[in-house]
């Protein structure tokens, strides 16, 4: 009866300074694409809140953007 699977206790994101519970994770590969700053970089896997999510998005929208550099 008892669920005590730690995998599904609600995670921080993990940007720095931020303590919203994450909606999502991603792979530490696709973070760093982006500008967000991480409370630290041994992660594989990073949480994302709802509001640092959009913020990712919005920075690694397309990789081909990023590659685009005018
Ligand atoms: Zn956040």
């Amino acid at each position: 009866m008892a669920i005590s699977r730690r995998e599904s206790e609600v995670q921080t994101c993990d940007v720095q300074g931020c303590c919203n519970p994450s909606e999502r994770s991603f792979n530490i590969k696709q973070v760093s694409k982006s500008s967000l700053e991480l409370k630290s970089s041994d992660l594989r896997q990073v949480h994302l809140c709802k509001q640092h999510y959009r913020e990712f998005k919005k920075d690694t929208k397309g990789d081909r953007a990023l590659d685009a550099v005018y």
